[in-house]
């Protein structure tokens, strides 16, 4: 048993998780990338260790796996796996997106949830953090089975969450037509109208700017670091990668601050459109996935570009990229490629896109480079605004709420420079680890041992 005045050691700690968890790589990639910053922290600050606050933190407060019965339009009755991970409520209710899709599994969740202490904790808004979702494939479903499957979901999901409790939101898999339906059965079951999930259309108490959240918020913060080196988006070519609703906003933002957006993709391909995007074939693609969930190429023949099919879009020369898809989605090679054709910055606006050797080699090569739980949290902050909104029964205007994302993603740069500045630049991920971390940790500490 480890006695309280001895230091961590990032081997031996990461011996326990794996055993602790076995098979849950995503998560052991998560934890391991905050561990390692917060390690050489937590030695330098013995009441962290004397109150073993990183294997609590990493330690998900409750764990709840329940199954999902459903029937399809054919009659036949259909099973899923439905989960919530409830990680950590230190700082506020537990908050955190719902990801229906097939490779949903207990790991993938734990990592999000992880991730997601983290992320909340940089907003400056009281948000704990958790993450859940289903094993449930929407794609080639009808209306009338994702309907179904979403109530079912909400069934189980409903005795665990509540306005002071729990508060889940979209992510992948999960827009505004699932939250609609789940809020819906929610509202049936309890008999109460209370803003239990975010993401919800405007007239049942949803907010403005929460579908672009994300997304803008990504640009937003490359803006930042880019200006913090004297910099800006204006003039520079992107790749942005995804086409979904992070990619999808995050490409327009960058145009409104001046940049090209030369790609997207999605996961059949990648579209590279040299003549940039612009706003009549950025709402042919919101209305092309959003709507009518169609494939990424479709784009290619309408406007006459390139489709690359089964490749991802790292290859085309750039000065920024935003990989807005999924997780490692971009690997070491990619990342010498990106090196290679002289892309200057890189903003991760999906949950950890980028695997951690190609992290190293943008490192090495002094590429700005910034992690999702930083540079994606908009979203997350913007629906910690709808929290607010729906608790005071107010709306707030658009450009209210742009404002405060706004400010709220400098607070967030300002948090990373704070605790990541090294001698010839600044360490994001250090910096939001480190940041993310003290918050959460000092909360722990202060509620004793529970
Ligand atoms: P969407 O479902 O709207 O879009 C996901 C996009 O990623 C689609 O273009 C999809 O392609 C593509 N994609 C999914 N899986 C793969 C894969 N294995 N390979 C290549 N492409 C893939 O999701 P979001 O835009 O909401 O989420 C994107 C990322 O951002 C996720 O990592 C999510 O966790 C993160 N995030 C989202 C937030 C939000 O507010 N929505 C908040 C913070 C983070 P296809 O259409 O072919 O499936």
């Amino acid at each position: 048993m480890m006695v309280p005045d001895q230091t961590l050691d990032l081997d031996e700690f990461m011996q326990g998780l794996i055993k602790r968890n076995p098979g849950e790589i995503e998560f052991h990639q998560a934890v391991e990338e905050v561990a390692a910053n917060v390690i050489p922290f937590i030695n330098k600050h013995p009441k962290y260790i004397k109150n073993r606050i990183l294997e609590r933190m990493t330690e998900p407060d409750r764990t709840i796996i329940f199954r999902v019965c459903w029937e399809d339009d054919e009659g036949n009755v259909r099973t899923n796996r439905g989960y919530r991970i409830q990680f950590n409520n230190s700082i506020g209710p537990y908050k955190g997106g719902l990801r229906f899709h097939h490779s949903v599994n207990l790991s993938i969740l734990k990592f999000l949830g992880f991730e997601q202490t983290f992320k909340n904790s940089l907003t400056t808004l009281p948000m704990g953090s958790g993450k859940g979702g289903a094993d449930f494939n929407p794609k080639g479903k009808s209306e009338r089975e994702i309907m179904r499957f979403c109530q079912a979901f909400m069934t189980e999901l409903s005795k665990h969450i509540g306005e002071n409790v729990d508060v889940p939101a979209g992510d992948i898999g999960v827009g505004a037509r699932e939250i609609s339906y789940m809020f819906g059965q929610y509202k049936r079951l309890k008999n109460e109208f209370t803003g239990t999930l975010t993401g919800k259309a405007l007239e049942f108490g949803g907010s403005l700017i929460r579908k672009e959240a994300t997304g803008y918020g990504c640009a937003y913060f490359m803006e930042e670091m880019l200006k913090n080196q004297g910099d800006s988006i204006e003039g520079k070519n992107c790749i942005v990668s995804g086409s979904g609703n992070v990619a999808q906003f995050c490409a327009q933002k960058i145009m409104h601050l001046g940049g090209n957006v030369l790609t997207l993709s999605d996961s059949s391909g990648f579209i590279h459109d040299p003549d940039g995007l612009n706003e009549e074939k950025l709402d042919y693609i919101i209305d092309l996935k959003t709507n009518r969930r169609g494939r990424i190429s479709e784009f290619a023949e309408k406007f006459k570009c390139k489709f690359h099919k089964d490749k991802r879009p790292w290859s085309i020369k750039a000065d920024l990229a935003f990989p807005c898809a999924t997780q490692n989605e971009l690997e070491l090679p990619d990342a010498k490629l990106l090196i290679k054709n002289g892309c200057r910055a890189v903003a991760e606006g999906a949950n950890m896109p980028t695997t951690k050797d190609a992290i190293d080699a943008f490192h090495k090569a002094k590429i700005i480079f910034s992690p999702g739980k930083a540079s994606n949290a908009g979203g997350v902050s913007v629906s910690g605004l709808e929290m607010t909104q729906n608790s005071i029964r107010l709306s707030w205007q658009r450009e209210e709420l742009e404002e405060r994302l706004k400010t709220i993603m400098h607070d967030i740069h300002q948090q990373c420079v704070n605790y990541g500045t090294e001698k010839d630049h600044v360490d994001y991920i250090k910096g939001a680890n480190i940041a993310g971390f003290v918050k959460v940790a000092e909360a722990m500490v202060a509620y004793g041992v529970i």
